[in-house]
């Protein structure tokens, strides 16, 4: 303690407040202590904790997560159009409580690295009647809205955009408004190895297949499950195809029409570096 800042008259007049203080700064020391024992353990046991950036808002933060925003907002005692401030810290609910909508029941497991594909989406791939050299390039789209179902995009490419076969894409990621987070969908457009359509040119399209994430990615980053999805489907999609992660793009990599497809905000180096080489 420094018992020499403090002004005072004589030494003895002092010693109570002194005695007083340092019996304090025990009672402080101890309460901390107690603190950082306490506090970690019953977040680490369940949930994590974020620290508000500047710009977030619960919206942006749930959907990072992967999680609903009203959950969210509820868990931290806010209403969903809260206003956060950066530096406020957040409880992050553990996803499996978080999930109000039953999970689909081919949700990938997730382990520590690589999520494995669905089963039913493996074998979609897998008896597929791919040619030889057929394709030579996975390209990755977003869908530039928030929600989504593989349904409504399917519909809206037939009617609005007429494209006889329907959806562009080979795939659709849902991001859980709509289809389930990270649930996979397949078109006909692999099933039945039709040329795709989703970019600008007729000659490209012969030879990419196309991968549609459901999000806004100018805005948010895709959930941590839709990239998993698509990792993993990419992974499979290379095996099939004998490509090398040289094949995968983004749209925008890819365009001969400058488009910002999938967004600033998807991780584009870092999800094409977690790529691993089939080994075939
Ligand atoms: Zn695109």
């Amino acid at each position: 303690m420094g018992g020499g800042v403090l002004i005072c008259a004589g030494v003895d007049r002092c010693r109570p407040l002194i005695q007083r203080l340092k019996l304090l700064a025990l009672h402080t020391a101890l309460w901390l202590v107690a603190w950082a024992v306490v506090v970690p353990v019953t977040l680490l046991a369940s949930d994590e904790s974020y620290i508000v950036k500047r710009g977030d808002t619960i919206y942006s933060i749930a959907r990072s997560y992967g999680i609903p925003s009203t959950v969210l907002a509820e868990r931290n005692g806010l209403s969903g159009s809260s206003h956060v401030y950066a530096g406020q810290r957040l409880v992050i609910p553990a996803r499996r409580t978080a999930q109000r909508t039953p999970a689909p029941t081919e949700a990938p497991a997730r382990n520590s690295t690589h999520t494995a594909l669905p089963r039913s989406i493996q074998r979609a791939i897998d008896i597929a009647p791919v040619r030889p050299g057929r394709w030579q390039y996975i390209v990755i789209h977003h869908s530039g809205v928030d929600t989504g179902t593989f349904k409504a995009m399917d519909q809206y490419h037939r009617e609005v955009r007429h494209m006889e076969n329907g959806l562009a894409y080979d795939f659709v990621i849902g991001n859980g408004n709509g289809m389930g987070d990270g649930e996979i969908a397949v078109s006909r457009r692999w099933t039945q190895q039709l040329d795709g359509g989703h970019l600008a040119s007729e000659a490209q399209n012969k030879v990419a297949l196309g991968i549609c994430l459901v999000g806004n990615f100018d805005e948010r980053r895709p959930t941590p499950r839709e990239l998993d999805g698509l990792r993993a489907l990419v992974e499979a999609l290379m095996v099939r195809c004998k490509l090398t992660p040289r094949a995968v793009k983004t749209h925008q990599q890819i365009n001969i029409v400058h488009t910002r497809c999938p967004g600033t905000k998807f991780p584009t180096q870092s999800f094409l570096d977690s790529l691993r080489s089939p080994s075939h």
